[in-house]
């Protein structure tokens, strides 16, 4: 996590900081590393939320551009009582929750399901050859739109037929300036549709500095 209680501020990480889970309550520790991003790490993870990820740079980078009191932001089902981390909720009444590492469909479900509104922006870089294969998967103009294109997917992972069937929309980020929207995907004939977004404006649609 980016953000703990410490002396009841909101504050980043430290060297030597002992804060607390704004989610669970328990004790949270500094871990400013050379390796890994600078987090809040749990002494104990039992009680606090299961989805949360190790958050790698592109995930931290993510964050990043939108205003810190929308980033962590902590939602409870009052009638259960469950607890989760968003990692982003915008202006606009919407979760956006950055995927960087392969989720099970049972998983995929239940975030759909507790955050209602919300959208998926989706690591499409963190294996090197999904990458590759996307930009050779796309191709031709589809109209005279020219960011919505069709594809056919080349590639030999199952990336676009995973979260074809997600039932909130799907942004997928191959590191490049653009987000690009799984319109449509058919896991039989992997063919499909995207579209480009230029992540500025990606970004400032939700209220975010792109930077
Ligand atoms: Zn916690």
């Amino acid at each position: 996590m980016r953000y703990a209680f410490v002396n009841g501020y909101r504050v980043e990480p430290k060297k030597g900081l002992n804060g607390t889970c704004p989610c669970c309550n328990s004790d949270v520790i500094a871990k400013c590393g050379n390796f890994k991003v600078h987090h809040w790490a749990h002494k104990t993870r039992e009680t606090c939320d299961p989805w949360w990820e190790n958050e790698s740079e592109w995930h931290r980078t993510w964050k990043s551009y939108f205003p810190s009191e929308n980033q962590e932001r902590v939602f409870i089902d009052e009638k259960t009582g469950e607890r989760h981390i968003a990692d982003v909720y915008v202006d606009k009444n919407v979760v956006i929750e950055f995927q960087s590492y392969s989720i099970s469909a049972e998983e995929m479900d239940a975030r759909e399901l507790f955050y209602q509104q919300m959208i998926w922006v989706v690591n499409g870089a963190k294996r090197d050859f999904d990458r590759i294969y996307f930009h050779q998967s796309v191709y031709g103009p589809h109209t005279d739109d020219t960011y919505l294109r069709k594809i056919r997917w080349v590639g030999r992972s199952k990336l676009l037929a995973k979260w074809e069937a997600a039932t909130k929309h799907v942004y997928m980020d191959f590191g490049t300036d653009l987000v690009w929207h799984l319109i449509e995907y058919d896991p039989d004939t992997k063919k499909g549709l995207v579209k480009a977004y230029p992540k500025q404006k990606f970004v400032e649609f939700f209220g975010g500095t792109y930077s």
